[in-house]
C-alpha cells in the first residue's frame, strides 16, 4: 500500500493528514504552531505534526511515497523554505521545509505551496469535472488567489504569482494596505480593513445613521455583517465591499479566464449570502467574456490540508489523471 501526506502550515495551527492512495484519510494531527524562537522550532513543530498524524493512522513516516505542504509564506522556492513569515514573531526569519520533511518520509516527492495554491488544487481536484482552469479566492484577513491556467498552477519565478489583494482596485489610494502601499483590494476587503473601510464610509458621509462601535477597539467585521438589515451603515459597508469585490473579481476572470471561481475563507465562508452571492451578480453585468461559474469551497476550514494532500496524489497538481 502508498501512502500519502498533506501538512498545512498556517500562522496559527499546524495541521496534517496521512492518507491511502485513493485519499482516504486514515490519521490526522493537529498542533499550535510554534512561535519560535527560530524557525527551526517551527520546523520541529511540523515534523512532530507529521509523525503523530503517521503514529494516528498506524503507519511508519517513511511509508509515506508523497506528501503536500500549503503554507504561509514568502517562500525561498529553491531552498523549500518560508522566509520572514509576516504573522510570526520577528526572530523566525526562515523555516526550511521541503528538505526535513523529505528527510522525514525518505523520498524526493514533496511540493511546496502557498496556502491559496493548496487551496486550487483541492478545489481543482475535488470539482465535478477536474477543471483545467480554475481560480481559488480566499477572503480572510488577507485577500489572495491560487490559479490553475491550462493546467498549470501558477506559481511564477518566485512563488508570488496570484498576489491579487495587492491589485489597485481604488485609484485615489484612500486606504493604505497593510503592505503599505495604498488602494489595494485586500485594504478594503479583508476581515482586517473592513472596520477602517466602514469608518471611511462613515466619515464621508456623516448623515448615515449606525449603531457600529466605530471607535471602539474591539469594532471587528464581524461587528458590521452581524448588524446586516438592522444599521444603515453596515448595510452601506456591505453594499460597497461588494462593489470592491466584485471589481477585483472581474480582473481576476479576465486575466485567466477560469471556468470556476472558488471562494474560501472566513470572511466568505462565513458570509457567503452577503459577501459571495452580491459578487456573482455583479460579475454577471461585468464580465465581458465567459462568466464562470462562482461557488464556495465545500470543505471550509479544511481546504487547504486537503488541497496540500491532493497534490502529493496528483504530483503537485490537483489533475485526478495523474492519480
Ligand atoms: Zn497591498
Amino acid at each position: 500500500m502508498d501512502y500519502y501526506a498533506g501538512v498545512d502550515l498556517g500562522a496559527t495551527n499546524v495541521r496534517a493528514v496521512v492518507a491511502e492512495d485513493d485519499g482516504t484519510t486514515l490519521g490526522v494531527s493537529r498542533r499550535s504552531t510554534p512561535r519560535g524562537p527560530t524557525g527551526i522550532d517551527v520546523t520541529e513543530g511540523v515534523l512532530r505534526t507529521l509523525r503523530e498524524a503517521c503514529g494516528d493512522a498506524g503507519i511508519a513516516p517513511t511509508e509515506i511515497v508523497a506528501a503536500g505542504i500549503g503554507s504561509i509564506g514568502p517562500f525561498d522556492l529553491a531552498e523549500g523554505a518560508v522566509i520572514d513569515p509576516a504573522n510570526l514573531p520577528d526572530s523566525i526569519d526562515r523555516i526550511p521545509l521541503t528538505g526535513p520533511i523529505s528527510k522525514l518520509i525518505d523520498s524526493d516527492e514533496v511540493y511546496l505551496h502557498n496556502d491559496t495554491n493548496a487551496g486550487v488544487i483541492g478545489e481543482r481536484f475535488h470539482a465535478d469535472r477536474n477543471p483545467d482552469d480554475m481560480v481559488y479566492i480566499t477572503i480572510s484577513s488577507g485577500v489572495g488567489a491560487g490559479v490553475c491556467c491550462d493546467g498549470e498552477i501558477m506559481s511564477g519565478w518566485d512563488g508570488n504569482a496570484g498576489e491579487v489583494g495587492h491589485c489597485v482596485v481604488d485609484p485615489q489610494g484612500r486606504l493604505t494596505c497593510g503592505c503599505g502601499r495604498d488602494g489595494h483590494w485586500e485594504a478594503y476587503c479583508s476581515g482586517n480593513a473592513i472596520p477602517d473601510f466602514a469608518r471611511l464610509l462613515a466619515e464621508d458621509d456623516p448623515t448615515i445613521s449606525t449603531n457600529l462601535p466605530l471607535e471602539g477597539p474591539d469594532f471587528t467585521a464581524k461587528d458590521v455583517f452581524e448588524l446586516a438589515g438592522e444599521d444603515e451603515l453596515a448595510d452601506y459597508t456591505i453594499e460597497q465591499l461588494a462593489h470592491w469585490n466584485a471589481i477585483g473579481v472581474t480582473n481576476v476572470i479576465h486575466s485567466f479566464a477560469p471556468i470556476v471561481v472558488s471562494f474560501g475563507g472566513a470572511v466568505a465562508l462565513h458570509n457567503e449570502e452577503l459577501v459571495v452571492d452580491p459578487i456573482r451578480e455583479r460579475v454577471a453585468e461585468m464580465v465581458m467574456t465567459n462568466v464562470p461559474e462562482i461557488t464556495v469551497t465545500d470543505m471550509g476550514d479544511d481546504v487547504v490540508l486537503e488541497g496540500a494532500l491532493a497534490s502529493a496524489l496528483t504530483g503537485g497538481t490537483g489533475d485526478r489523471k495523474q492519480l
